[in-house]
Order: structure tokens, then C-alpha cells, then sequence
């Protein structure tokens, strides 16, 4: 059981929606991590313990991907969740898309989508859900492979506070999510599309000046096409996530067993 005088802090690297993000570094090793603390005051105890519990499930599934931000360990402290995680240290996706300025060639749309897509495969073999698919939860590492972060956190926090208080815009929204409809797995499957949707376009694929506006979008499920430069192929993974009606949405597994995908994995190998 580790506290947090087991790491080193150094600088605050923001603060999400559920906590604030430090660097650490891990004494016993030098290890380079991150720790995200979540405050739980307002939390019962067993509620925390039930956290706690649900993270270290988290590490474990964690270390059986590649393509998984690696939970280190939770510990709780001062009325806080600390959860230690790997350390990425080229950010997230959105900052990534945003310093760049220009959309990504298909190539490297490719390689990210392969790696979100396998990171995400792997949560539903092991029937966890995302819930909180965004560029701002994939995170990069040095040589630019990607780590799908923040998973399930938000199925942590799900009986808390914090669930219900929505912050920014929620544009991974989908529809049967705008409809109260229960979160599934083809949920994750729609966020994910508009993911790959934005590393072609540096847009989301539904935009409006505020919430209920979206929604709408959303709902009738119309966005403008990505550039024609781009094949077939992506267009058609995109339209497999995006479909308003769940049994037109296309599984995870699925997609990625789809020949053109293969085709597409074996030659950025
Ligand atoms: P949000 O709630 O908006 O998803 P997070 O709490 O996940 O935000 O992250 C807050 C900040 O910390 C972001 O700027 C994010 O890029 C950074 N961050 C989170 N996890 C990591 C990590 N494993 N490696 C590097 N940076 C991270
Ligand atoms: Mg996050």
C-alpha cells in the first residue's frame, strides 16, 4: 500500500473534470508517473472504498494492453483518491491536434485510430465501459504510440457529485445518450468515431452555441463529410461508429476485423 510520500511531486499538469493531475516521481524507482487526486469529502466511506476497489480492478486490466494508460496504484488519503498512472509525456490528443494546426494524413489518422480502437477493444472484452471517450483521454507517448486514459474513472465517480455536474460541451455525446437511454458499449463506439472524425477535420463532427442546440445535431445525426483526400475506407469506419440507431452502430471487435482495417494494420506493421 503505497501514500503519498512513497512519490516526489513536481508540477501540476491540470485539472480535469474529477481532479487535479501532477507529475510525480515514484522514490523507490525514479519512475516518472502521474498522480490524479479526486477529492471524495463529500463521499461515505464505504462509497470510497468502492472507488478504491473499482481502480484497483483498473490496474489490473490495465496491464494486460498495450494501448491502456497503466495504473500504477490508488491509494486514499486526506480525503482524497490518489491514483498513480503511467506518465505520457506528449499530452493528450486534443493539445497534440491543436498545436498542429492541420489535420493528420491518413497514415497517421490510421495509426491512431488502430491503437485507440485496440485500447478500446480490449476495455469491452473485459466489459468495462469508457464512458469519456474524447481526444482529451488519449494521451501520447515519446515515440508518439498512443494510451487510452481515464477509463471507467468516470463509473468510479458515477454514484458522486460528480457524474451529474457536466462540464464544457459535450460533444462525444451520443444520441441514445441525448435520449436518457442507459450508456452502452456502442456509446464508446460513437465517441470513438468522433475521434477519428476530429483528427481529420480538427472539428467535431456536431458543433452548436450551447447544449441544447447540440443535442439536436446530435439527434438528427447529419455532419459534413471529411475531406475527400481521405479513402473510402476511413469514411466508412467513420460511418460504422456514427450510426444514430444502435443496431447499425458497429461493435469494436467488429470493426477492427473488417478486411480493409486489417488490410490498413498490416501495412503501417
Ligand atoms: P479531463 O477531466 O478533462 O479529462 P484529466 O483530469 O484527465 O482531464 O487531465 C487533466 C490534465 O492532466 C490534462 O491536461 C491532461 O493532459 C493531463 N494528464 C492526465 N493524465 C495524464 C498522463 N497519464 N500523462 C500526461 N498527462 C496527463
Ligand atoms: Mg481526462
Amino acid at each position: 500500500m503505497s501514500s503519498q510520500s512513497d512519490f516526489e511531486f513536481g508540477p501540476q499538469l491540470g485539472r480535469g473534470s474529477f481532479g487535479v493531475v501532477y507529475q510525480v516521481i515514484r522514490k523507490a524507482d525514479g519512475c516518472a508517473c502521474v498522480c490524479k487526486q479526486i477529492q471524495l469529502s463529500n463521499m461515505k466511506r464505504k462509497a470510497r472504498e468502492e472507488a478504491n476497489k473499482e481502480v484497483d480492478l483498473l490496474r489490473k486490466v490495465s496491464h494486460g494492453c498495450n494501448y491502456i494508460v497503466q495504473y500504477l496504484g490508488s491509494f486514499l488519503e486526506d480525503d482524497a483518491l490518489h491514483i498513480i498512472m503511467e506518465y505520457c509525456e506528449k499530452g493528450d490528443l486534443s493539445q497534440y491536434l491543436k498545436e498542429r494546426q492541420r489535420s493528420l494524413e491518413e497514415r497517421a489518422v490510421w495509426r491512431f485510430l488502430l491503437q485507440i480502437g485496440m485500447g478500446l477493444r480490449w476495455l469491452h472484452q473485459n466489459r468495462i465501459l469508457h464512458r469519456d471517450i474524447k481526444t482529451l483521454n488519449v494521451f501520447l507517448k515519446t515515440n508518439d504510440d498512443v494510451r487510452l486514459g481515464d477509463l471507467g474513472v468516470a463509473r468510479v465517480l458515477s454514484n458522486t457529485n460528480f457524474a451529474s455536474t457536466f462540464v464544457g460541451t459535450p460533444y462525444y455525446l451520443s444520441p441514445e445518450i441525448c435520449e436518457e437511454k442507459p450508456y452502452n458499449e456502442l456509446s464508446d463506439v460513437w465517441a470513438f468515431g468522433c475521434v477519428v472524425y476530429e483528427m481529420c477535420t480538427l472539428r467535431h463532427p456536431f458543433e452548436a452555441k450551447n447544449q441544447a442546440a447540440l443535442l439536436i445535431k446530435i439527434l438528427r445525426g447529419q455532419f459534413a463529410p471529411i475531406d475527400a483526400s481521405y479513402s473510402d475506407d476511413l469514411r466508412t469506419l467513420i460511418d460504422g461508429c456514427m450510426q444514430r440507431e444502435l443496431v447499425k452502430r458497429t461493435k469494436l471487435a467488429e470493426l477492427l476485423a473488417k478486411p480493409a482495417v486489417i488490410s490498413w494494420a498490416s501495412r503501417l506493421e
